[in-house]
Formats: C-alpha cells, sequence, structure tokens
C-alpha cells in the first residue's frame, strides 16, 4: 500500500518524467477491478486526458496529485496502485487499469492491487473530497514539531479511550501514515499499537513524535519501503524493522520472539518485551 514515503518518491519521480508530456492515447479499465476507484467512466477519461498536458505532481499525504491541463487533477495513491513509467511498449503490464500514452511513445500504467484510486477530479471536487480533499501539515515539515504534536494530545479528554494505532492511522492520525509505516514507528517508540493513549507518559509521547518523523523521514530519503515500488519498478531502499516474515524471529534490540496482533483492520507486528501491553 502506498504511504507518504511512496507517495513522495513516485510524485517525484512522476515529475522527472511526465511533466510537461502531451497525452497521445487514453485506456481506463482494461481490466475490470471491482475496487479501482474511477469517477467517470471510460469514454469522460477519454475526452478529459487525450490532448491535455501532464502538470506537477505533488504527494499529499499517502496520495499523489497530477495536474491534467488546467482544470483537472489526477488522484492516485493511497491504497495498492502499482504505478510504472515506461520508456516503450515492451515492459508494459498485462493488467492495468489506467494507461496513458504519451507523444513521445513512453507510457504510464497504473494497475490496482486489492483497491486503489485511479480518479480524475476537477479542482472544486477535489477540495471537497472526503479522503483527498483535506490539506494537513505533514510530517516531514518543519512546522510538525514536537509543540505541534503535543497539541494532538492536549485536544484528548478525560475519558477519550482511542489508542495509539488509532490516535497515529485515523483520528487525528499523522498524515500519510498506514498500518505499514505504523509498525516501525510504534517499534522504535516502545509502544505497544493497543496502548490507550491517554496512559502514554510524556517521554513515550515525545518518543512517538520523533520516532515518526525519523522513520519517515528515513523511507523518503531510501525512495520507500522494501514492501513497495517506485516508478520504475524498483523495490524501496528502507528495510521494515518489524514484518510479516519477522513474526517468531528474534527482536533485534532483546531477542524476544516478534508477535502478530490483528487489530482494527490490520495486523500489526511487535515485540511483546519492547512494547509491553499492560493487562
Ligand atoms: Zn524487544
Amino acid at each position: 500500500m502506498i504511504e507518504l514515503p511512496e507517495a513522495v518518491t513516485i510524485a517525484g519521480q512522476m515529475n522527472k518524467e511526465l511533466s510537461g508530456k502531451r497525452i497521445a492515447a487514453v485506456e481506463r479499465g482494461h481490466t475490470p477491478h471491482k475496487f479501482a476507484f474511477y469517477t467517470y467512466p471510460a469514454d469522460t477519461y477519454r475526452s478529459i486526458l487525450e490532448g491535455s498536458s501532464v502538470g506537477e505532481s505533488t504527494d499529499h499525504g499517502n496520495a499523489i496529485l497530477t495536474q491534467i491541463g488546467s482544470d483537472h487533477v489526477l488522484v492516485l495513491g493511497g491504497g495498492g496502485e502499482r504505478i510504472l513509467y515506461h520508456q516503450g511498449g515492451e515492459t508494459l503490464p498485462k493488467k492495468h487499469q489506467l494507461l496513458l500514452q504519451f507523444e513521445d511513445q513512453t507510457y504510464l500504467t497504473v494497475t490496482v492491487s486489492g483497491w486503489g484510486n485511479v480518479m480524475l477530479l476537477q479542482h472544486e471536487e477535489l477540495a471537497e473530497h472526503p479522503h483527498v480533499g483535506e490539506t494537513r501539515v505533514s510530517p516531514l515539515s518543519e512546522e510538525f514539531s514536537w509543540a505541534y504534536f503535543k497539541r494532538y494530545f492536549d485536544d484528548l479528554v478525560g475519558d477519550d479511550s482511542r489508542s495509539v494505532k488509532f490516535f497515529v492511522v485515523s483520528k487525528p492520525g499523522i498524515w500519510g501514515v498506514g498500518n505499514g509505516c505504523l509498525q516501525d514507528i510504534l517499534f522504535q517508540a516502545k509502544i505497544h499499537p493497543r496502548r490507550k493513549v491517554l496512559d502514554l507518559s510524556s517521554l513515550e509521547r515525545k518518543a512517538l513524535h520523533q520516532s515518526a518523523v525519523e522513520m519517515l523521514a528515513e523511507a523518503v530519503a531510501l525512495g520507500g519501503r522494501d514492501s513497495e515500488r517506485d516508478l520504475y519498478n524498483h523495490i524501496g531502499g528502507y528495510q521494515r524493522i518489524v514484518h510479516s516474515r519477522l513474526v517468531g524471529e528474534p527482536c533485534s534490540r532483546c531477542d524476544t520472539p516478534i508477535e502478530r496482533t490483528h487489530y482494527l483492520g490490520g495486523a500489526c507486528y511487535y515485540c511483546p518485551i519492547c512494547q509491553t501491553y499492560p493487562v
């Protein structure tokens, strides 16, 4: 799943390869997919996209926004989209949900695995969109300081029951962080995903902030995580610390076997000693 490090990586690569190119041909929905989210019928994609120029791509949380002509934005990311650039037709995938052919015979393809966004929106529709409309403070920005993050905790009232996982990936959420990046952020901060946020000590709260900022910056610097691929189909250089294949393997800090728990719609991987959960 594309999260913030991959959105930054792919948006940067799209700027390098696609910015200024004119779209010569479009195929939307070549391979049917129940959970590929489009916004218009195939004909409308073609009439909007064909002949238009590709503008700037920007990361937007876990999404990638690409300007199309003067009125539209192509919204990718946030799900299991494989977004690939092709210098010629030889590497085109058999299955895809969107194919853009440019005038210079290069291509962009989007292939959804699981679910994913292939949305085309007008600028005003983007601003009102429930999932991608909001612009928030990026955890990669200077504005995302400890003083800023601390306010998330200050806003909690006495009987708030939300867990750390919910707090990080949902409400209020760290922009662009999902269940993937969450794992290493909590491992480094030594916090169990089910802990109640209100029970975190002030040192743990600071550790959570620091861990998130450091993990995300490192994953961006290394071109995304090693579970994901970039625009050139290269695996990201950030090696995850805890993940599914390490269940039962020794924790890198204390040698205790890594455990798995299914929680809030996704598996969590953690060290039961470094990340204790009070019972
Ligand atoms: Zn450990």
